[in-house]
C-alpha cells in the first residue's frame, strides 16, 4: 500500500503563466489580464465592504452575485451557479461527470487544465486536434461522445472561436455534457448563451478574470439548465465564493457600461497588435480574445520563438510560450495598453535584427 492514487502520482501539476512580485517592473503579456483597472463601482464595494462582515461564513450561493449576473444575461437566478474562478466549475463539471470509463474529450492546443482535471479523476481524455487554421474537428468530437466534451470558446491559446452552427451539431450529436469554457466571450463578436437556453446538456462558464479585470478576485459562474446546475451544486466547495467576491462581483457585474468600454479599447490595440505582428513576419490568427497567437516565420531560425520569448523576458516583458506539440514555434501574447504593445514590437523588432 502506498500513500497516493496511481494516477496522482503520475501527472503532472498545472503550471500557471509566471506571476511576478506585486509592483515587479514589468510588462506583462503573459496570463491575459485585462491592462485596464476593475470598474469604479467594483472599488468602491470593495472600499465599502465592512470587514466585521467576515466573522460569518459567506452566502453558500453567493446570492447577490447570482442575482446580478443572472440580469445581465437575462435568465432566471437558478441559471447561475457560482465559484472560486472558472476553474472551480470545471474541476466541479469534471467531479460530476468524469471516472474511469467516463471520458473527457476536448480539441487540442487549448487549455491544459481539461486534462490536469480529468487526470485528477483518473478519468481517460481524449485529445482531438484542431485543424491546421484551428477548425473544430466537429465529427470526431461527436465520435468520441464524451461524458464531457470541453470546448473553449474563444479557444486559448489560438484565440479563435468556432462557428456556433458546430456547437449546436456538437451538442445535438453527444448525450454528455458540452462545456463551453467562454472565458473571453466578453471580447468576443458572439457567444453561446443561445444555446444554453435552448440545449440541456450545453453549460458556459464564464470568469470576472478577463473582462473584468478581476483575476485577483478569484470569481467565476455557470450558465445552465438547473438541472445541470443541481448536479454541480451536490460537488461544489461549501462556501466557494467568499464574502468580499460576492459584494465586489455584484458591484462589476451591474457595470457593463464600463466592461464593454475596456473590451471595445482592447479589441482596437488587438487589431493594431496583430498588425504590427504581421508586419514584423509573424503568421497570425484572427483573435475573438484579448490575446493573440503568432507563429514565427522559417526565416527566423530555429527555435525562434523561444529565443523571442527567453529575450524578452530578460528585458522585462512577459509572454506565454508553450513548449508543446504544435505551439513551439508559436507566442501567445496578450492584448496589452497600445503603449505596452508597442514597446513589445519595438523590442521583437530588435530581437530580429540581430
Ligand atoms: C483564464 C481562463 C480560465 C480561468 O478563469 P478563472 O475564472 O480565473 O479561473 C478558464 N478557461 C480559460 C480557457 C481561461 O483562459
Amino acid at each position: 500500500m502506498t500513500m497516493y492514487r496511481k494516477n496522482i502520482k503520475e501527472m503532472a501539476a498545472y503550471v500557471p503563466g509566471e506571476q511576478p512580485a506585486p509592483g515587479a517592473k514589468v510588462i506583462k503579456l503573459n496570463t491575459n489580464e485585462n491592462p485596464y483597472p476593475p470598474s469604479p463601482r467594483a472599488m468602491e464595494a470593495l472600499r465599502e465592504f465592512d470587514g466585521r462582515r467576515l466573522r460569518q461564513y459567506s452566502d453558500p450561493h453567493a446570492s447577490a452575485f447570482c442575482q446580478a449576473a443572472a440580469e445581465v444575461h437575462g435568465v432566471p437566478c437558478e441559471w447561475i451557479l457560482a465559484g472560486n474562478g472558472s476553474d472551480d466549475l470545471l474541476a466541479m463539471i469534471v467531479l460530476a461527470c468524469a471516472e474511469p470509463g467516463r471520458k473527457v474529450v476536448y480539441p487540442t492546443p487549448t487549455y491544459v487544465l481539461y486534462r490536469t482535471l480529468a487526470q485528477m479523476q483518473a478519468a481517460p481524455f481524449v485529445e482531438v486536434p484542431y485543424g491546421p487554421d484551428f477548425e473544430l474537428p466537429l465529427e470526431q468530437l461527436i465520435c468520441e461522445n464524451g461524458a464531457v466534451t470541453f470546448i473553449a470558446r474563444p479557444n486559448s491559446p489560438s484565440g479563435t472561436s468556432a462557428p456556433l452552427e458546430q456547437i449546436e451539431a456538437l451538442a445535438r450529436g453527444v448525450c454528455g455534457l458540452v462545456v463551453l469554457d467562454e472565458a473571453y466571450a466578453d471580447f468576443s463578436h458572439d457567444n453561446g448563451l443561445e444555446l444554453v437556453k435552448r440545449y440541456q446538456n450545453v453549460v458556459a462558464l464564464r470568469t470576472l478574470s478577463k473582462g473584468y479585470s478581476l483575476a485577483g478576485l478569484r470569481l467565476g459562474y455557470a450558465v445552465g439548465n438547473p438541472s445541470v446546475l443541481a448536479m454541480l451544486n451536490k460537488v461544489k466547495d461549501s462556501y466557494p465564493v467568499d464574502a468580499v467576491a460576492c459584494a465586489v462581483g455584484a458591484a462589476a457585474m451591474g457595470d457593463q457600461e464600463y466592461m464593454s468600454k475596456c473590451a471595445c479599447v482592447v479589441r482596437s490595440s488587438r487589431a493594431k497588435l496583430l498588425e504590427g505582428l504581421s508586419g514584423l513576419g509573424f503568421r497570425v490568427w484572427p483573435s475573438e480574445s484579448n490575446f493573440v497567437l503568432a507563429q514565427a516565420a522559417a526565416c527566423m531560425g530555429n527555435c525562434a520563438a523561444q529565443r523571442i520569448y527567453d529575450r524578452l523576458k530578460r528585458e522585462g516583458i512577459l509572454v506565454r510560450y508553450f513548449k508543446e506539440p504544435l505551439l513551439e514555434d508559436k507566442l501567445r501574447i496578450t492584448v496589452g495598453t497600445d503603449e505596452q504593445n508597442a514597446t513589445l514590437i519595438a523590442a521583437i523588432a530588435k530581437i530580429l535584427e540581430c
